[in-house]
């Protein structure tokens, strides 16, 4: 007998996946020229040229043994150090290599952090509009969803969260910059969580976790900042990852912090190690560990994204869509005449991919990912214009 929920997983696969296939068979048939395909979080820009001189020094000076060998558990030593001294530099954290676990990207980050604290039966809060595989990342551990619905702006409402807290709760996941809004949370907001969770604490006599989602963390535009939430919470969990800010989604790296101000510091630790056997993660890919020591000061070239992100924003608010100004990120979180997924079928018509918001919980809205060609949205904008119009 198979598993139930693996096959329904399997089965059933995301809407944005499954747009994405769409749209591959789509530009088989018509030519990728013309369609439209907003589907996909996919970086649009190559990764840094310092990348591609890492990868060549490293096969060329490195014993290929050792280069593609397995590493620690948890990766490499010296990486980590790299990363630990980068991430002190720029954020003042106070970590030290032996906080930090390499993963396979941020979604093996968030599935070893959600499996080694969540029992089942307890609860973990997410903010709506959020990352649909969160649910899926958390089915393992038996816990449940708790979904928190943002304000107009889309930003964290504080009165909502403090009531949606039970003595179940155990962690509440953070993502900013957001996919799919592009919604910054400024200090303000995470002070606000920090208090209400070091109260709620108290009360239960338990922890209650953060985990922060943060791939798209240098991401922003503007001069944005994006609080480093260890120095405003100490149990927190940071999952991050290179596959946006160094555009290597497919080469899957990224690490996880486990805050040395965490109280069982160093248990928590070995939960998270335990996690990642338990999951079978151990030992993330060893070429790209040392890739990104190379490279951990270093983000690929967000002015297109920027360009990209005024382009389209202008342009759809201009033609009456409504939505909310995403500071980071590469998404534009608008809502939809009627009902989304309906909205999004008939923009088929005009060879436009958008995604439904429906399984990011906030039906009503869609997201249009402009990780894509300037020359796309610019060839775009008359279909966007015949959709909003249509009776
Ligand atoms: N979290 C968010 C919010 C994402 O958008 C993504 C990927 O799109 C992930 C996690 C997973 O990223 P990774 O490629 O690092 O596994």
């Amino acid at each position: 007998m198979l598993v139930k929920n693996a096959l329904d997983y399997g089965k059933e696969e995301s809407e944005i996946r499954k747009l994405f296939e769409y749209g591959k068979k789509r530009k088989a048939e018509i030519g990728a020229e013309n369609v439209f395909d907003f589907s996909i979080g996919n970086p649009s820009v190559p990764a840094p040229k310092s990348v591609d001189e890492s990868i060549k020094k490293l096969v060329d000076n490195m014993d290929s043994v050792a280069l593609h060998g397995y590493t620690s558990a948890a990766g490499d030593l010296e990486v980590r150090a790299k990363i630990a001294d980068f991430v002190n530099e720029k954020y003042n954290a106070g970590i030290s290599a032996e906080n930090i676990y390499l993963t396979c990207g941020a979604a093996a980050g968030i599935a070893i952090v959600l499996n080694a604290i969540v029992n089942p039966g307890e609860e973990c809060i997410v903010f709506t509009p959020y990352f649909p595989e969160y649910k899926v990342f958390l089915e393992k551990t038996g816990g449940k969803l708790v979904e928190v619905k943002s304000d107009d702006n889309l930003q964290i409402d504080l009165d909502a969260f403090e009531a949606a807290i039970t003595e179940k709760t155990r962690a509440v996941i953070i993502n900013s910059p957001n996919n799919p809004s592009g919604v910054v949370y400024p200090a303000e907001k995470i002070q606000g969580l920090s208090d209400i969770l070091n109260k709620k604490q108290e009360e239960y006599g338990h922890p209650i976790y953060i985990v922060t989602d943060e791939p798209y963390r240098p991401l922003v535009y503007d001069d944005i900042e994006v609080p480093y939430v260890t120095n405003y919470y100490d149990n927190t969990f940071v999952t991050y990852s290179f596959s946006k800010a160094l555009s290597l989604p497919g080469d899957r790296i990224g690490y996880i912090i486990v805050s040395p101000k965490m109280k069982d510091s160093a248990d928590a630790f070995a939960a998270i190690a335990g996690s990642g056997r338990m999951l079978g993660y151990v030992c993330a890919p060893s070429v790209f560990q040392r890739v990104v020591a190379d490279n951990v000061d270093v983000t690929s070239d967000i002015s297109i994204y920027k360009k990209n992100r005024d382009l389209l924003y202008n342009a759809l608010t201009e033609m009456g869509y409504e939505c909310v100004h995403p500071d980071g990120a590469f998404y534009l979180f608008v809502k939809t005449k009627g009902d989304s997924r309906e909205f999004c079928e008939k923009a088929k018509k005009y060879e436009l991919l958008l995604v439904p918001a429906d399984s990011f919980g906030t039906p009503g809205y869609m997201r249009v990912s402009y990780c894509v060609d300037t020359a796309m949205i610019e060839k775009a904008l008359p279909a966007f214009e015949k959709l909003i119009n249509e009776e």
